[in-house]
């Protein structure tokens, strides 16, 4: 869908945290913010992804890591190889 620009940033962080436990961080976060979006892939205030979790693999219903859309978007790609993801 078609949507105004927008900022895009991905951060690399070490966290104590299981997936899941910081899945439900990053929503509290977003909830805490004031995240408005009216439709899935429309414009949102604010939206945070677990991308890779070092070489952890997840596949639950609401929540997958890798993230699937890491294969479609060549720009999250070029971020984990700035960060040097792919070493740790
Ligand atoms: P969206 O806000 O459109 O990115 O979708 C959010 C939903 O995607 C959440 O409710 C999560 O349960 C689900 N989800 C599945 N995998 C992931 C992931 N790797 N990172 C963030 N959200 C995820």
């Amino acid at each position: 869908m078609r949507q105004p620009p927008y900022l895009n940033q991905m951060v690399l962080l070490e966290t104590g945290l299981e997936p899941r436990a910081l899945l439900e961080a990053l929503q509290q976060i977003e909830l805490n913010q004031g995240r408005q979006r009216e439709e899935r892939w429309g414009p949102r205030t604010l939206d945070l992804d677990i991308v890779r979790f070092g070489d952890r693999r997840v596949t639950e219903r609401d929540l997958i890591i890798p993230h699937p859309e890491l294969f479609n978007r060549d720009f999250w790609r070029r971020e984990l190889a700035e960060l040097g993801s792919n070493e740790r």
